[in-house]
């Protein structure tokens, strides 16, 4: 997708004049890109007839910067489409906040709810699974699996065949145990089957959660839709989950399914592991649907916040690609300045939301010190190197003596700095810097 809306745009751009045949030409081209990754027929509609009233195509034959414009509106309308109004329900720590998973069979909820209990539990939540599929062979051997791996207390039965009782009991053992976040998975089965609906509002009925997540397989293409729609008019969906978006996945179900539940999508499952599912931000996730990395907007922001002396630096760190523990070092020192660079790192999927969520900047902060701390006991070599290996446990001793921290002080760094080199890793710089290294064309 992102492929064929660069492909239009740059036509446009190289078009010496912007008359309405080659805009109306351009739009329809992004219409069929958009099409073609399973967005829904009506809603490439009305994108097409909300760009062409807020572009002027004066200012487009006079502007410079045709593509950016043109793409800054279609960016602007898909970020409308993907904000319902409202946000989902956040659970709060220390109360026992219930939250149902529904979606149809294979979508990925089992998967998905341990995702969701570790995420949960690596932000100091106490939470608990419980297997309310009492359908499909195998679904409690499954989820108890899933659990144990993840360490997080989980209940189910292989006699019992009724659902709601199996929820209800879970929930009563859980609010007993104190656990803040419990997690009920629910049976899936496939879209014709009323029993499905029905189970479903039994077990809603009988727990009544403070969330119900809909977990939406990114892959099912122009079915997302009504399959979206069904759930909603049978559950009180609050939120989404698309998992899968790792496949040949195109994204465009993803407007789909917050059109029909109205509800926000909180989180993409990326993968089969449990640390591949990633906090759903839509301005990124719109700018891979552009073809613009995952980055949307950083170049302006770049231009409009950066000294012009200084872009070039960051644009040669973004350009050679290697995150080792020095550059980790370098860009938590621009945190804590919050200075330019500061503010275009922060900005890095995963960096801010991840690393210093709002509201917690102070523990932030002291967690980051502590990092840069413990980085000061570490050899030239060790910050350079580019081998995760690198760091034996006699080193992983060694700066941890030297830095007066616990061992698992510097494993919790180390595991950091893991997960920020493989978001790192995984955005594409290239799509950053335009062919001719300039900021702007
Ligand atoms: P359920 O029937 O809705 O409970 O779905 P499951 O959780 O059992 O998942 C069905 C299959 O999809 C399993 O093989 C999962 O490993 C796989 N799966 C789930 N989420 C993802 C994902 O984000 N990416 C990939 N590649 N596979 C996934
Ligand atoms: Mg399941």
């Amino acid at each position: 997708l992102g492929g064929s809306i660069s492909r239009a745009l740059t036509r446009m751009s190289s078009a010496t004049v912007v008359d309405e045949n080659v805009f109306r030409e351009c739009l329809n081209e992004i219409a069929r890109a958009l099409m073609q990754a399973d967005v829904r027929f009506k809603m490439v509609c009305d994108l097409q007839a909300n760009i062409k009233k807020s572009v002027n195509l004066e200012a487009l034959a006079t502007g410079t910067n045709k593509r950016r414009i043109i793409e800054t509106a279609v960016g602007k309308e898909l970020c409308k489409m993907l904000d319902p109004g409202k946000p989902a329900f956040v659970p709060k720590k220390g109360k026992p906040n219930v939250v149902m998973f529904v979606g149809l069979q294979g979508s990925g909820k089992t998967t998905t709810c341990t995702k969701y209990a570790h995420y949960h539990q690596r932000k100091g939540f106490k939470p608990s699974l419980v297997c309310a599929d009492t359908f499909r062979a195998g679904a409690f051997d499954q989820l108890k699996q899933n659990a144990t791996k993840a360490k997080i207390p989980f209940y189910g039965s292989y006699m019992e065949s009724d659902p709601v009782k199996i929820a209800v009991e879970g929930l009563e053992k859980f609010r007993q145990e104190k656990s803040d976040l419990i997690i009920i998975d629910t049976s899936g089965r496939h879209m014709q089957e009323a029993a499905l609906f029905e189970e479903m509002r039994q077990v809603a009925e009988a727990t009544k959660p403070d969330l119900v997540i809909f977990v939406m397989d990114g892959s099912i293409g122009q079915a997302a839709f009504d399959q979206a729609q069904a759930f909603k008019q049978s559950a009180a969906v609050g939120a989404v989950i698309i998992t899968k978006l790792d496949g040949h996945a195109k994204g465009g179900g993803a407007l789909s399914a917050v059109a029909a539940t109205k509800s926000p999508v909180i989180f993409i499952g990326t993968g089969e592991h449990i640390d591949e599912f990633d906090v759903f931000n839509v301005e990124p996730f719109v700018g891979r649907l552009l073809g613009r990395g995952d980055l949307p907007g950083l170049l302006d922001k770049m231009e409009s916040i950066v000294p012009a002396d200084q872009q070039s630096e960051l644009v040669a760190k973004l350009a050679e690609g290697a995150f080792t523990l020095r550059l980790m070092y370098e860009q938590f020192q621009n945190l804590l300045k919050m200075g330019p660079m500061g503010q275009i790192f922060s900005m890095l999927p995963g960096f801010s939301s991840e690393l210093m969520p709002k509201g917690q900047e102070k523990q932030s902060k002291e967690k980051i010190k502590r990092y840069m701390t413990i980085m000061d006991s570490m050899t030239a070599a060790e910050l350079d190197s580019k081998n995760p290996k690198l760091m034996t446990e006699s080193r992983i001793l060694r700066v941890a003596r030297g830095s007066g921290r616990q061992v698992k002080d510097v494993t919790d760094m180390l595991e950091e700095y893991k997960r920020l080199a493989k978001m790192w890793s995984k955005l594409n710089v290239s799509k950053l810097i335009p062919p001719n290294g300039k900021m702007s064309d």
